[in-house]
């Protein structure tokens, strides 16, 4: 397996080659493959040691700091009609496909909505909400869906199988499987054919110190400021204040998921 320890022990293959090499599937990812389709969920490796268990402890989050959780607020009363500036960036900092075709990868994707009642129109962008109580973390047989203690809902390539079982279970249809064999790779984003994938809130960023997401940035580049980053856990941060006093919603809050991503304006 070409994988190796980076520093905030979430991507850890770095390098065109070495991603290549594994969207190949690797021996480790064929083996775990293997025994998964033997047996899916909580699959015996050896007497007492469990897949889950191994995928766990080989998917730390190291590197992410428990007193934040970072998300993002969403202003739809900003979001302007007809702009992609958010999908454009999330597709060039992570080395997605700019030329989609129906089964492209989408991290990302502006909804235009419509008040039946009221008729009033309305747009935002849906990405990952980064749940709190993620099902999507619940029903992943390998653990490779997993929740970094800032908050950060991530898929470990090297021990998704592809069963998109999380696809499944997420109510917000935030993940996107890999068909097409990848190319042009961006080191510092890992992806591999046959693998989910979602958006990461930028996490390469966040584990260099840069406290900004691409959509974020691009949304103010374009004159707009419709997505604010930030560490909800800090009362004096623009996100936390706004959350607090501008009457934000979660998306499908019935489901009390408590996503990292809040809407203002719908
Ligand atoms: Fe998981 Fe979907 Fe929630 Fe993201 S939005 S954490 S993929 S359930
Ligand atoms: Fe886990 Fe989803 Fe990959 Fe299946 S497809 S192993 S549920 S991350």
């Amino acid at each position: 397996m070409s994988a190796q320890g980076s520093d905030t022990g979430v991507h850890r293959a770095k390098g065109s080659a070495a991603n290549e090499a594994t969207s190949k599937a690797s021996p480790a990812r064929r083996a775990v493959l293997g025994v998964a389709v033997a047996g899916m969920a909580g699959a015996l490796l050896a007497p007492g040691v469990h897949l889950v268990e191994v995928a766990h402890a080989a998917a730390p989050s190291a590197g992410a700091d428990a007193r934040k959780r970072w998300g993002l607020l969403v202003d739809a009363t900003k979001c302007a009609d007809g702009c992609t500036a958010c999908v454009d960036a999330c597709q060039r900092e992570n080395g997605l496909p700019s030329t989609a075709t129906p089964t492209s990868a989408q991290w990302i994707r502006k909804l235009e909505l419509q008040q039946i009642s009221t008729g009033r129109k309305a747009s935002a962008p849906v990405m990952c909400q980064h749940c709190a109580q993620p099902p999507c973390v619940d029903v992943c047989p390998t653990g490779a869906s997993f929740k970094r203690a800032d908050g950060i809902v991530l898929v470990d390539r090297h021990s998704c199988i592809g069963c998109r079982y999380c696809m499944m279970a997420c109510p917000y249809k935030a993940r996107s499987f890999v068909h097409e064999p990848v190319v042009d790779q961006r080191p510092e984003v890992p992806r591999g054919k046959g693998c989910v994938e979602s958006c990461t809130l930028c996490v390469h960023r966040i584990d260099r110190g840069v406290f900004m997401t691409a959509c974020a940035e691009a949304c103010a580049d374009a004159g707009h400021r419709a997505i604010v980053f930030g560490d909800l856990n800090d009362a004096g941060s623009e996100i936390a204040q706004r959350v607090r006093e501008a009457g934000t919603v979660a998306l499908r809050a019935d489901l009390r998921l408590d996503p990292g991503v809040r809407y203002q304006g719908l």
